[in-house]
This record gives structure tokens, sequence and C-alpha cells, in this order.
């Protein structure tokens, strides 16, 4: 059947011309009347008003000369503010090759008013629309099943995709921006054959008319003619437009979503990157090329280049091989686990201990064993994401307290009692460096008939007289149920352990999943870690020392202007907003310190922080010195 393309513009003449509607549509010939009755009434009874003149514009159109194209796959990037949005643009322009993003943006306003498009030299910025007033416009194109819809439809999202997928196709068009000129409407998107159609849900603030569209050109000054023509007059009819941002989601494919993610991520500044240290975690390290003083790394005792560790681990590696070989319970059980399980159970004061290959798998196989149907988890809102992912691995019901809060810990306590419960608790938190109230924490397990587990990442090797931990620090006798810590942060090595009764030992070894079903640690990590412990108990003065510098960094750091409190190896300095932090971070390494900028979703959003982790390795001299860097740095930073 013929194919017609149909126009229809409204205006209201009052003092001026003003647009009322307008559409188009590429339609069988069947269809043409029905549409052309809708979109008078459209025209007749307008939210803006009634329009006065209504100018219809029918052609015929060659089927032949139509051209089919599928809409362009869509992604949403939800974005929190219009800057967010704006670097979402950026980036997006930014992997397509342009590498003047900012200046492009800068043309926007421009185009505020314009009823068409700017055509931009994407690397001249030179205009080359014709009419630099009025703009170009892109027309005869449709969704190849307008047809089928109601003659009343009107979708602005499906009608943008329509023309963004119009527009990328047309000759040496390398990119669309759009932000549209309706006041309550703050998204706007960026399309490209390679990107898509890719949504951006904030570009401007709500209420503002500032909107329009950049069409970037990338080639010879003869194409220019071709391209205008393409915009303007080949007939387009596009496949597979959906109705909604998600409507065809289910057509996106696992690369598209990861993309999407990845560029929210980015624009967020929350990307993560890795950063290669070239020689071992001592108190000064090597990065690219450059030697820096290490304020970052979990090797509180400064052990991880001991050589009585190095030495162990090379005789264990001559005696056992390089791999375990197994999983704990087929062919993975050597001497050296056996050893250093009754070495870690004699260490912490209790009848056995478990190892696991992680810490994370430590904590990830004890509560998703523990919490059986029925089971009760108390934890705090700051535990570490391996304890969160051991809570959600489980079955039990996990109720939050608020951070340290011992009172609203007992309200939780009592509104559940009686119940199967235990209290789950960092023992030093990872982002805060602050200490667990364990005292509290067991007298409430034990009025409320609850067990408790405390998870000693962090404390173990640096709080307590001798580096036994929290129950040391506080001088407890009495110990939690589950004491759960890692081989790899004091103790210099890789690994994960369980310490409690013979009764928990051995129901984790028969149900722990993360225990039963991976290989075990392979003999070096053993040998080391063993070695470590040794080293621990036969020098004590090493935790004095380490506590010693946490004292003089803290102290320098209050000479300095910036209060920092901490009892343990981690003294966080909050920042607040991510980009700042990195910037910080950034500035520091610069000057040759190393500290880590610990962001979402790590720590809360908006409370970024450069997280200092000290060692018994610094010298007081190159903590002072580094704090001074610190306060200073941190000190341009917030007045800039
Ligand atoms: N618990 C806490 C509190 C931690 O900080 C960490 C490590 N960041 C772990 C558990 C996991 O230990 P591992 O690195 O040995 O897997």
């Amino acid at each position: 059947m013929a194919l017609y393309s149909l126009k229809m513009r409204a205006e209201k003449i009052a003092q001026e011309r003003e647009h009322v509607s307008g559409a188009e549509k590429i339609l069988p010939e069947d269809e043409l009347s029905a549409y052309m009755a809708a979109l008078l009434a459209r025209a007749l009874h307008h939210a803006k008003g009634k329009a006065d003149f209504v100018n219809f514009k029918v052609e015929a159109v060659a089927p032949e000369d139509v051209e089919h194209l599928d809409a362009l796959p869509i992604s949403t990037v939800e974005v929190e503010t219009a800057e967010e949005g704006r670097r979402v643009i950026l980036q997006a322009l930014e992997s397509l090759g342009l590498k003047n993003g900012e200046a492009i943006l800068a043309k926007f306003s421009e185009t505020y008013g314009m009823r068409g498009a700017m055509l931009l030299d994407a690397d001249t910025l030179e205009r080359l629309e014709p009419d630099a007033v009025r703009g170009l416009r892109a027309t005869y194109m449709d969704d190849e099943r307008a047809a089928k819809r109601p003659s009343d439809w009107k979708n602005h999202f499906a009608e943008a995709v329509v023309l963004a997928t119009k527009v990328v196709h047309a000759p040496h068009i390398v990119a669309e921006i759009c932000v549209s000129d309706d006041p309550d409407y703050v998204a706007g998107y960026v399309a490209a054959s390679s990107l898509g159609y890719r949504r951006i849900t904030k570009l401007k603030a709500m209420g503002s008319p500032d909107g329009g569209r950049i069409f970037l050109y990338r080639g010879p000054r003869e194409g220019v003619a071709d391209c205008i023509r393409y915009l303007e007059k080949q007939c387009v009819l596009v496949r597979g437009v959906p109705d909604s941002p998600t409507g065809n989601s289910q057509r996106k494919g696992m690369g598209e979503m990861l993309k999407e993610r990845l560029a929210v991520k980015k624009a967020r500044h929350l990307c993560r990157e890795m950063h290669e240290i070239a020689s071992a975690q001592a108190a000064h390290v090597t990065v690219g090329g450059v030697e820096k003083l290490l304020l970052a790394s979990n090797n509180y005792l400064g052990l991880i280049d001991h050589p009585r560790l190095k030495r162990a681990a090379q005789e264990a590696v001559e005696r056992y091989g390089c791999g375990s070989g197994g999983s704990r319970l087929t062919t993975g059980t050597l001497p050296l686990h056996t050893k250093l399980e009754a070495e870690l159970a004699a260490f912490k004061g209790t009848e056995a201990a478990l190892l696991f290959d992680t810490g994370y798998m430590a904590n990830v196989g004890i509560l998703s064993a523990l919490g059986q149907e029925g089971v009760v988890f108390f934890s705090d809102a700051l535990n570490h994401a391996s304890i969160i992912d051991g809570c959600r691995l489980s079955r039990a019901k996990t109720i939050i307290y608020s951070h340290n809060d011992m009172r609203d810990l007992e309200e939780k306590l009592a509104a559940c009692t009686p119940c199967r419960g235990v209290i789950v608790s960092d023992a030093v938190f990872s982002m805060d460096g602050d200490i667990a109230d364990l005292p509290r924490i067991l007298q409430l397990a034990r009025k409320y008939h609850v067990w408790s587990m405390v998870d000693e990442a962090h404390s173990t090797g640096v709080i307590g007289e001798t580096g036994r931990g929290i129950s040391e620090h506080f001088h407890l006798q009495e110990k939690p149920d589950v004491l759960m810590g890692t081989l790899s942060k004091a103790l210099a090595s890789e690994g994960g352990y369980v310490c409690g009764s013979r009764l928990l030992i051995d129901y984790l070894q028969n149900t722990a999943r993360s225990f039963i079903f991976s290989t075990s640690q392979s003999p070096a990590n053993l040998a080391a870690a063993s070695e470590a412990l040794h080293l621990l108990q036969e020098e004590p003065d090493r935790v004095a020392r380490l506590q010693e510098n946490v004292r003089v960094f803290c102290a320098a750091l209050a000479d300095g202007g910036v209060e920092a409190e901490s009892e343990t190896a981690i003294v966080p300095l909050i920042v607040g907003e991510e980009r700042l932090a990195m910037k910080v971070a950034k500035e520091l390494e610069r000057q040759g310190v190393l500290v880590s900028a610990i962001r979402y979703p790590t720590v809360a959003k908006g409370s970024a922080r450069l997280r200092v982790a000290l060692s018994a390795a610094h010298t007081k001299e190159e903590l002072r010195s580094a704090a001074a860097r610190i306060c200073a740095t941190l000190g341009s930073f917030r007045l800039s």
C-alpha cells in the first residue's frame, strides 16, 4: 500500500505566532484520515490552548526510498545532579574520541530558544547549520509501528529515540546531545551509533526552560550538504522503538548493562582502579619507580618482609611444594594447618580453632553456617562487608543496630527476646578505627541469652598489651563465643580463622561451606603466619611500638590543626566529598605519601575519608613529617 508522510503544525496567533503542537508520521494510505482527525483534535484541545492555525502537509513517499533502521539500544544513567549528568556526557564524548567535550558543552547555551538543532563541527566548533536562528530540523521519520498505535498516541520518549536513531545514522554525524526545553523535564541524552541512546536522568535544574540539541559533525566540509539532506529529507522508519526507557530492557544485553553501571560509577567518582606497588610492603614502597612512604597498608607490625617469615615460607615450599592440592576435608590438610590451628587457639585462649582461606571466607562461612532458620543476627551498622555478606547468605534474620550504640542494641535485643541470636561486631572497625564496646556486648549477650561474635581482623597484633586483641584490651577474662580473625594484616600472611569452643569448631568444620568447598591455604602462607605468631609472642614490644606510633601521629596531626583520635592502627580523616578525598590522596601521593581514599560503598556516601594505616615499622620522625604534610594538604584543599 502507498505510504504517506503526514506533518501537522498547530499555532496560536495572538500578538506573535506561538507553537502549540506538532507531529509527523509516516503512514499507509488507509490510516491517514484517522491520524489527521486525531492530530486535529489534539491541536484544538491542547493544554497550551486552542490552536487557531493548523497546517497539514501530506506527501506520498515511495516505499523504496524509505530507510529502515533498528532503534538504538537504550541505557539509562541515573545521576543525582546536573553536574554529574554533564560528566556522563563528557565521558561519553571522550569514549568517542572527542577530546573537547567541555568546549562542546559550552556551546549549548547558543541552542536555547532555537526550534531546530545546532550542527556543530566537533573539532573546530564551527556552526554548520545554514539557518543559525531556526537551527536544523531532522524530519521524515517515524516509529515503524506507528500505524498500529492508537491514533491519539503520543510518546515523547519514543519520538526522541526515533529522532536520535535517524540523526546518528546521518553521514558524518558522530553524536547527538539533547537537553529537553520542557521546564518540568530535566532528563536528556547523548546518542551515538556505538553508545546507543544513553538517557541521563538529570541535566538541568527543575523549572529551567534551557534546552536544545547539538548534532556533532566530524567530516569534510563537502560532506555537510549531504548530511543536512539526509537529516531533512531522508525518509526513515525505525524498528523496535520501546514505549518507555525500561520498555526494551529485556533486549538490553549484558554488555550494555555493565557499561551503563560502570558509567554511573565513573560519573560519581566511585570507579576504582588498581595501583601496582613494585616492592615489598615495607614502610617505604616503590610506585612507578619512585619511593613513597606507605601509610595505607594493613602490615601493622611490619612483618611482611621479615627475614624469619620469608625463611619459614621458603622452607615450607621446599618441603611441601606450592599448593595444598585439595580442600581440608579431602587431601588438603597439611601438618602446617593443624599446627597453626593449635597455635591460634592457644594464642586466643580458646579450645580450638579452624582456618579458612581468607578472612572474608571465614566470615561468610561462619555466619552462613550459624545463621539457620530461626536465628537472629544483631549486626553493627558499620560491620565489615564480609560480615554483611555472611548474614545475607544465611537464613537468619539480621537486625542492624546503630554503630557501637549499646542502648540501641539492647532495645533491639529486648524486642526480640527470647530468641536464638548472635551479636556480631568488628572488634576494631575497619574504616573508623574505633573499638567495639565489648564489655557491654558481653553483658548484653549474657542478659539476653544470645551469643557474641567479634571480628579481630584489625585488633589482633594491634590492641591489648601483647597484641592478643579486644579481650586483652579490655582486660576481660570472658571471651565472645566466636572469635574470628585474619592472618592477612598484623600477621603478614593470608588466611582467616575462627577460635572458639570445640563444639563450635566441630560444627563449622562440618557446615561452613567456604571451608568445605575450597582448596585450603598453601604451605608458604601457613608457615609465614605461624612464624609471625611466634614473633609476635617473642617480641611484644612491636605492639607497644605500634601503639606509641599512633599516639605520636595523632599528636602531630593535632599540632597541625587536624583533629584525629585513635587507639588503633587506623586513623580516619573524614573529608566528605568523594572527589575531594581522591584529590587530597592524589596530591599526597605526589608528595610521596601513600594514603587510601575510602569512598562509598565502603563507607556512607558523602563521608569519604583518608584512611591512614600505621605500622610498627614507621619511625616517629617519618610520621611527624607525614602528619605535617597531611595537615598542610588538607588545609589547602579545604580553603580552595
Ligand atoms: N574483616 C574485616 C574487619 C576486614 O577489614 C577484612 C579485610 N579488609 C576482612 C574481614 C577480610 O579479611 P581478608 O582480607 O583476610 O579476606
